[in-house]
């Protein structure tokens, strides 16, 4: 009885040796830092920054929608650090946006905003007037009248625009993304980074052209991401604009040294989206489509860590979402990157 209890102690407590020693092969965890930047914000006079709707204001709504996307990111993920750009009412200049998302070291900007459409012109024949007028000079003097059409001018919210948008930074502004990189150097904050790059010196050719590597991967992961999002909008019913590159500049898109993407969450003048917007429901459906993308993402990442690995991350894209992908990768590729000389 004693030699048994002995033996089963021991195989137990070899067991334990074992299984506290045999190294555990996790996976790198791809997503370690997402920095969430509610746009525009109050100004320093009071005023509202950004666009406007029939009661609510733009700025107000990023901030309740990144707030609940916060809380979700958090509890779905609790690894991960959430670090929020503003994270009061308060406006933050896009500089200082940047500059939080580049100092934390973001692997990840999620940037929430809200679109607007000027609203539609119109012109109603309201009825006639009659208005005196007189033709000649002198003697020859007369009196005449004639009837002028008055108009009344109005405009009416464009009900037309509607639905979501998710962009990512234009390929014409590689160039700056790819500055931002090699400023911040993130793969440099990359574990194991000397193993996978060996010594750099951040002035040294290899060092540029690994910024540019690591910029084209950025574009590609902002478009993969962007997509998603997307998805998950259509999934829940917006009518999704789809991902889009950013034609005009989003200034803080290419200012971050990681993948970026802005989504545009709804029209604030469009009435039926501007309720939705400023609902506590339509706000957790907003929050709870990106997280789940941010899931899908992941997912994504991790299957491209380790591709042998069995998970089902394939999300299929549109020929349409492919297209995108395709081009932005080959304006990418055929961007100058003037301040780029690979030469000494
Ligand atoms: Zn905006």
């Amino acid at each position: 009885m004693l030699k048994k209890t002995f033996l089963i102690v021991t195989l137990f407590s070899f067991s334990a040796v074992l299984t506290s020693f045999t190294p555990v092969k996790k996976s790198q965890q791809v997503l370690k830092t997402v920095i969430i930047d509610a746009g525009h914000g109050i100004m320093a006079n009071g005023g509202h920054n950004g666009a406007k709707g029939t009661y609510s204001y733009e700025d107000d709504i990023c901030l309740a929608v990144s707030k609940k996307l916060v809380a979700q990111l958090k509890q779905t993920y609790p690894e991960i650090k959430i670090i929020e750009t503003r994270g009061s009412e308060n406006i933050v200049s896009l500089k200082e946006r940047a500059n939080i998302a580049n100092h934390n070291r973001g692997d990840l900007f999620i940037s929430i905003h809200v679109n607007a459409m000027p609203p539609i012109h119109h012109k109603e024949l309201a009825g006639y007037k009659t208005e005196v007028y007189y033709t000649g000079k002198g003697k020859k003097k007369k009196k005449r009248t004639r009837k002028v059409a008055q108009y009344h001018y109005y405009t009416t919210p464009n009900t037309r625009a509607k639905g979501t948008q998710t962009y990512i930074w234009g390929a014409h502004k590689a160039e700056d993304k790819e500055v931002a990189v090699r400023e911040n150097a993130p793969m440099l904050a990359e574990e194991n980074y000397q193993e996978k790059y060996g010594d750099i010196d951040p002035n040294s050719p290899e060092f540029i052209a690994l910024s540019l590597v690591k910029t084209k991967q950025f574009g590609q992961r902002s478009a993969m991401l962007s997509q998603m999002v997307e998805q998950e909008f259509a999934k829940v019913g917006r009518i999704s604009g789809g991902s889009k590159q950013r034609q005009v500049g989003i200034w803080v898109l290419q200012a971050t040294a990681m993948p970026s993407i802005l989504v545009e969450t709804g029209f604030i003048t469009n009435p039926d989206e501007e309720q939705y917007l400023n609902s506590s429901d339509g706000q957790l459906e907003l929050a709870g489509s990106i997280t789940k993308a941010v899931g899908s993402y992941i997912t994504w990442l991790e299957k491209k860590q380790n591709p042998a690995a069995k998970v089902s991350a394939s999300i299929p894209l549109t020929a349409s979402e492919a297209k995108l992908e395709e081009s932005f990768l080959e304006a990418l590729d055929h961007h100058s990157f003037a301040g780029t000389k690979l030469t000494k």
